[in-house]
C-alpha cells in the first residue's frame, strides 16, 4: 500500500456514541500500531485513537520519506512505507480508528476502564495500552491565518482527492513538504512549494524528485497573506530578501511547518510518572488497574536510564503489553500468544 492510498484509506473518525471493545490502544505510532496488530492474533476486538488525522506517529509526521536501518528484518525501509506495512499487517483484524480524538480523561476501575477524547467521544475497554509517544503533535500554524482552517487551509491532508484539480501551495522546507508535493503531484492542478531559506531539512532524494518534477519550488520565500471571503483564492508571497512581492492564485494551502508535542494530557490520569514518562514494571503494567504503556512513553520502574526510545524496541514492548492485558482480561489465558507460525 503506497503512502497516498495509506493516508486515504484511514479517515478521521467522527463520533458521539459511546464504544466499547476488549482492547483500546491511546497512540498510532508504530508501537500501537503493532500493539493492535497483536490484540488481534489475541483475538482481542481493538480501537486505536490518536489525536492525528493519521497513523503513523513520529514517522509519519517527522520523516516520512527518511530510510531507517534498524528496524529488525529490513535492511532499509522508508518510514512511511515501514507504516504501511504496519496498518496493513493489523488489516486483517479490522481495528476500529478513531483518528482525530485526543484522549483527556482515564478512569480505571476494578472491571473496565473508560477513555474521553476531546470530541466527547468515550470508549469502555477491558485493558488500555498507552501508546502516545512524546505526546500529542500540534501543527506549528501559520500566523494569521486560522480564519483560513478548514477554508483552503490545511495542515495535514487526510484525502488527497479533495485538492484533486486545485492550485495548490506548500509552504515549507522539511521532509512533510516534500512528501506532500510528490504526493499530489498527480492530483492537484498545479503545485508551488515556497520555503523561507534556500536549504531544505528535507531528504536529498526527495528534494531532487520534486525539483525535477512539475512543481514549481521557490526560495526564499514567505507567505505575506492569504486573500479570499470566507475560502482561500489567492495568496501573496513576498521574497525573503528583498521587497519583491507575488500574488499567486491558489485554492489551498498546505502549511508544513513542524510540530510542537504535548505530554500533559497523561499527567492528570494518576499514573505514576517519571520525568514525565509513564513507569511500567516488567509485564508493562503501570500502577492503575487495567492499564499498561509502551513504547517511546515508558520509563522502567527503579531503572530509571534503562529504556531505549526506538521502533524495534516499541515493538517488543507492544508484544509484552498485549499478552499480559490478555491474562488481565480473561485470566484463563496463557501470557505466551503460541507462535503465530503455529497451524491455527
Ligand atoms: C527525526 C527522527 C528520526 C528517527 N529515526 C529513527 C530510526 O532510524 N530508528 C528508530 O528505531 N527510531 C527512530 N526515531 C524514533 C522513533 O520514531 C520512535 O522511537 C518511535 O516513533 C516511537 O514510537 P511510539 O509509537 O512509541 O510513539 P510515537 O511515534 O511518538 O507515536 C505516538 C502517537 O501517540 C499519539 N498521542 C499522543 N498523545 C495522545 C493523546 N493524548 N491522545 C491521542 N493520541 C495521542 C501521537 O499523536 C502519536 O501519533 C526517530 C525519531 C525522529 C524524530
Amino acid at each position: 500500500m503506497g503512502l497516498a492510498s495509506a493516508r486515504q484509506t484511514l479517515n478521521v473518525v467522527i463520533m458521539s456514541q459511546p464504544i466499547e471493545v476488549d482492547l483500546l490502544i491511546v497512540g498510532a505510532g508504530p508501537t500501537g500500531l503493532y500493539a493492535a496488530y497483536y490484540a488481534g492474533f489475541r483475538g482481542l476486538s481493538v480501537a486505536i485513537m490518536d489525536s492525528l488525522p493519521q497513523a503513523g506517529g513520529q514517522i509519519s509526521a517527522l520523516y516520512p520519506e527518511k530510510m531507517i536501518y534498524d528496524v529488525a528484518g529490513y535492511p532499509e525501509i522508508k518510514g512511511q512505507l515501514l507504516v504501511d506495512a504496519l496498518v496493513e499487517q493489523v488489516a486483517p483484524f479490522e481495528p476500529q480508528y478513531l483518528l482525530g480524538h485526543r484522549a483527556e480523561s482515564l478512569v480505571s476501575t476494578e472491571d473496565y476502564v473508560d477513555v474521553g477524547s476531546h470530541r466527547d467521544l468515550t470508549v469502555r475497554a477491558k485493558a488500555v495500552i498507552i501508546t502516545g509517544g512524546i505526546g500529542t503533535f500540534t501543527p506549528r500554524p501559520l500566523p494569521d491565518a486560522e480564519t483560513y482552517e478548514d477554508h483552503g487551509l490545511r495542515y495535514f491532508v487526510p484525502k488527497l482527492d479533495d485538492l484533486k484539480g486545485l492550485d495548490v501551495l506548500i509552504v515549507g522546507g522539511g521532509d512533510s513538504a516534500f512528501d506532500w508535493a510528490q504526493s499530489l503531484e498527480p492530483i492537484a492542478k498545479s503545485i508551488t512549494l515556497i520555503h523561507r531559506r534556500d536549504k531544505f531539512r528535507a531528504h536529498e532524494g526527495s528534494v531532487a524528485k520534486v525539483l525535477a518534477g512539475p512543481t514549481e519550488v521557490m526560495t526564499p520565500w514567505e507567505v505575506g497573506r492569504i486573500i479570499g471571503d470566507p475560502d482561500v483564492t489567492s495568496v501573496e508571497i513576498f521574497h525573503s530578501g528583498n521587497a519583491d512581492r507575488r500574488t499567486l492564485q491558489i485554492q489551498s494551502v498546505v502549511a508544513a511547518l513542524g510540530f510542537t508535542a504535548d505530554l500533559s494530557a497523561f499527567a492528570t490520569w494518576g499514573l505514576e510518572q517519571h520525568k514525565r514518562h509513564i513507569v511500567v514494571d516488567p509485564t508493562m503494567r503501570t500502577n492503575l488497574t487495567r492499564v499498561f504503556a509502551a513504547g517511546d512513553i515508558i520509563d522502567y520502574k527503579d531503572y530509571w536510564d534503562a529504556k531505549v526510545r526506538l521502533i524495534s524496541v516499541g515493538f517488543g514492548e507492544a508484544a509484552t503489553a498485549v499478552n499480559n492485558s490478555v491474562v488481565t482480561i480473561d485470566p484463563t489465558k496463557k501470557v505466551f500468544p503460541g507462535h503465530s507460525s503455529d497451524p491455527h
